[in-house]
């Protein structure tokens, strides 16, 4: 075979600024996939796109190239509409864990594939795991008849056949030190979504301290260049900008996020899970023609938590089984009364990791009790004695680097200190012309 193109060549052309024709990222795309380019080759191209960038319609093409690359999944044969919801990651984040369901209750089917947890961040199918029982692989007949029978939304692993492109590409990036470029995140998060073939997203762009883009107005870049991508293959799409600055809802983990998706479910839950829950419903909603739903209805009178036990138990888990609980706990209390001002999502979100509710290597397992229940949230009077926050782990010996992941992590400021409240949801971004 005659190769169309020279890896080095195209190397070049970015590393000097230039811009890479349809053509010449089609070939590139697809002759990485292939081996013909080469790992070094292609972590040279992904430092070149990392400090110069890409133009709109290289995002575009380098985001059809990466679908190419695998199967595309068709949902047109359900006879209902599909959304999704994609997160970019966070500290406490189980919202799919609820919404699934709630969306599924109103008859628009939800295709939610998903990943495990890496770092810091937590993972949905590592939460879910810590129900007996529950399988995260589904084939894609088994998919598709989730979807289109009673329980009509599914959330599994992700096939090996949609985008083999990005996973190869993201495994070198995370060793090269180039995953924070837009067009690599972007192109990579919009071409797994466009081949597992929904209709409509809710994207949640996170930023803030326990988010991978730290800085807002980057976020923002980067929810504006999915929302573009997403409308350009058809996909309706609408982005929101939230806070990742203070951990999500009460509880970081697996076992005990299922908990407290399981409140929400019922009714109740922490303020914050359950705005976003509700927001990212009604968007989905909206997006698939079903506008003006009473979702908060859906969560009181049990139809979303209906749902969910079907789910549960169409993937062989037992929705009445009892969850893992620790063998070890750590409790920290308020040394002085006052206001808790401050609780870095990061360093919980580490001080979690290190308990074992996270894994630092793709192949490591996770200890689905391990995580870290908070009792109070920024904003919150404390008296000293009262407990601010238990760690949990089934191995005493991780509380240690746990507990100095949280050191200056957390702060009181005197007894009647004002607290700046911030707004969880900070812009909505719908098309861009
Ligand atoms: N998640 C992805 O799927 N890809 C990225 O590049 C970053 C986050």
């Amino acid at each position: 075979m005659v190769e169309a193109f020279d890896a080095v060549d195209l190397i070049r052309v970015k590393r000097d600024g230039g811009e890479l024709s349809t053509a010449q990222i089609d070939w590139l795309v697809d002759a990485y996939t292939r081996g013909y380019v080469i790992g070094e080759q292609m972590a040279a191209m992904a430092m070149a796109i990392l400090l110069r960038g890409m133009g709109r319609r290289e995002i575009h093409d380098l985001t059809l190239a990466m679908i190419a690359s695998g199967e595309r999944m068709d949902f047109s044969q359900l006879g209902k509409p599909t959304a999704d919801k994609h997160s970019t990651g966070g500290v406490g984040d189980k919202i799919t864990l609820p919404l699934m369901p709630l969306v599924a209750s109103f008859g628009v089917a939800v295709p939610q594939l998903s990943g495990r947890g890496l770092g810091h961040t937590g993972g949905t199918l590592d939460k879910l795991e810590s129900i007996p029982g529950w399988r995260a692989s589904l084939t894609n007949d088994e998919i598709m008849a989730q979807l289109a029978g009673p329980v009509g939304g599914v959330i599994c692993a992700a096939g090996a056949g949609l985008a083999p492109a990005d996973r190869k590409l993201y495994a070198l990036r995370d060793v090269t030190g180039t995953v924070e470029a837009i067009p690599l995140i972007a192109s990579s998060i919009m071409s797994k979504k466009i081949a597992e073939g929904t209709g409509a997203l809710v994207l949640d762009v996170k930023f803030g301290s326990g988010a991978f883009m730290v800085e807002q107005a980057k976020a923002r870049e980067l929810a504006e260049v999915m929302v573009r991508l997403g409308e350009d293959a058809g996909v309706r799409t609408t982005a929101f900008l939230t806070d990742m600055d203070v951990p999500l809802g009460l509880a970081i983990g697996n076992a005990n996020e299922v908990r407290e998706s399981l409140d929400v479910l019922a009714g109740g839950g922490p303020a914050d899970v359950v705005e976003l829950t509700v927001t990212f419903a009604r968007e989905m909603l909206a997006l698939a023609g079903h506008p003006d739903e009473d979702v908060e209805a859906a969560l009181r009178d049990g139809r979303a938590m209906d749902r969910w036990r079907a789910f549960i138990a169409a993937q062989g888990g037992d929705p009445d089984a009892a969850l893992p609980v620790p063998r070890e706990t750590h409790t920290v209390a308020a040394p002085v009364s006052g206001v808790l001002e401050r609780q870095d999502a990061l360093a919980f979100g580490v001080s979690a990791w290190r308990l074992g509710a996270g894994r630092a290597r793709p192949s490591d397992p996770v200890l689905h009790a391990a995580g870290i229940d908070l009792h109070a949230k920024p904003g919150d009077a404390v008296v000293a004695g009262q407990p601010l926050f238990t760690l949990a782990t089934d191995e005493a010996e991780r509380f240690e680097r746990a507990l100095e992941a949280l050191e200056g992590a957390w702060s009181i400021a005197p007894v009647g200190s004002p607290v700046e409240s911030r707004p969880l949801v900070v812009d909505r971004i719908t098309a861009v012309p």
